[in-house]
């Protein structure tokens, strides 16, 4: 904490109580706080009583928080928020006694994701993906994570990626986009998944790096989505690209993939039902991520729980979020899966609100500028409705955020009851 005080300040935030995340293992909260924002950054913050008696007169803006908790700005690092349609009609279908098998027939699961995604327009596309995205933010979203992968030919991979950095553009959230060409074998490579990768490593992925479309590469590894060979494939393309990897794994059954991805210095490895415990500590020494997704889990009534214990024990950062998508987990509340990740997963309130911070940052490779409140940082924050940070993690849905503040301006203001 520094003494000395710009003679000029942009913003003053004060009467709060600040979660800073400062340090692991820890809230670091500062109860009776105030923050001091210049430029869209950090400048200082620490107890209101060190600061100077002229400060307010000194400030542009002063935002009294009337005794609020404040944390950091939530990152969603694993979504697949861009899409077309829902899948409410399976949802039904399924919860009136309907088979996988007649599903699919009656063209549900992820095929009919694609068409609806290929049929749409780009403008359609986003028009459809925009409010979600709001939602997101009226949680409590400033940073968010989206994935490709309905789309599953390069013109349609493309428009997705599109539409992903026009949401980066027009909405107040930094959006980082995410090629995932591998997320399925489109209906007309059926039986001929190889040729399908061909495609992704001699098209699509030029064509995506050349439009500097995505800033990382994920593959779907799965027994009914790709093998670890075609993963690796993807892999050593997106590195020859030079763009980072992070991967869907072990989420139904132990291919290694996630031991795959920290080979090739993967940011994080997502899902890790099936992590054999022991894999833990290689994901430790490449300081890879694992990205839990509660909400897939609940979604699909899985029982097979990841190894947090191996995990926490191993050092390995672990982080939470939405996987916000169609037919596994729509959702749009990185609160609620707090909650899911203490409740499901045993993670402490501590550790889930790490995992949609500085975690979530460290998935994204942006842990040097965004996930904490320290001086120096993007002042990206939330302010609650909360007695505690823990409450966060406490309740069951509901929404607590009062204001999201990104880049050091208001840019959503919640109505109270
Ligand atoms: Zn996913």
């Amino acid at each position: 904490v520094s003494n000395s005080f710009p003679e000029k300040i942009d913003t003053l935030w004060l009467d709060c109580h600040l979660v800073t995340l400062a340090d692991a293992g820890q809230y670091g909260s500062i109860e009776n706080g105030a923050m001091i924002v210049n430029q869209g950054q950090i400048t200082w913050l620490g107890p209101a009583d060190q600061l100077p008696s002229d400060i307010e007169q000194r400030s542009t803006q002063v935002h009294h928080l009337d005794g609020a908790w404040v944390t950091p700005g939530l990152i969603d690092c694993h979504t697949h928020l861009v899409y077309a349609g829902n899948r409410v009609s399976e949802y039904e279908m399924r919860l009136n006694g309907a088979s996988y098998e007649e599903v699919a027939r009656a063209g549900g699961g992820i095929v009919s994701t694609v068409k609806g995604v290929r049929a749409a327009e780009e403008h359609e596309l986003y028009e459809q993906s925009r409010p979600r995205l709001q939602e997101m933010l009226a949680h409590g979203v400033t940073t968010v994570e989206i994935k490709s992968g309905y789309g599953l030919d390069v013109q349609n991979e493309l428009k997705m990626l599109k539409v992903i950095r026009r949401l980066g553009e027009e909405l107040p959230v930094s959006v980082h986009a995410t090629f995932l060409g591998a997320h399925a074998v489109p209906v007309e490579f059926k039986g001929r998944a190889d040729e399908y990768i061909d495609l992704i490593v001699q098209e699509m992925l030029p064509a995506v790096a050349a439009e500097n479309l995505a800033e990382t590469v994920d593959a779907f590894c799965e027994t009914i989505g790709f093998s670890l060979d075609q993963t690796e494939k993807v892999f050593k393309a997106a590195k020859k690209h030079g763009l980072a990897v992070k991967l869907h794994a072990e989420q139904l059954s132990d291919l290694k993939g996630a031991v795959l991805a920290a080979q090739y210095d993967a940011l994080s490895v997502d899902h890790l039902e099936y992590l054999d415990p022991s894999d833990a500590k290689i994901l430790a020494d490449k300081n890879c991520v694992a990205v839990l997704l509660p909400g897939a889990f609940y979604f699909l009534r899985e029982t097979q729980l990841p190894p947090v214990k191996q995990l926490r024990e191993a050092g390995v950062s672990i982080a939470i979020s939405t996987d916000c998508n169609p037919g596994s987990s729509p959702s749009l509340s990185l609160p609620l899966m707090m909650n899911m990740a203490c409740t499901l997963f045993g993670l402490t309130p501590l550790e889930a609100l790490r995992g949609v911070t500085i975690n979530a940052a460290q998935a994204l490779g942006l842990k040097e500028k965004l996930g904490s409140l320290e001086i120096g940082k993007l002042a990206d924050f939330v302010v609650w409705d909360i007695d505690s940070p823990a409450e966060l993690s406490y309740r069951i849905g509901g929404n607590p955020c009062l204001k999201v503040v990104k880049n050091g301006e208001i840019v959503h203001q919640a109505k109270r009851f």
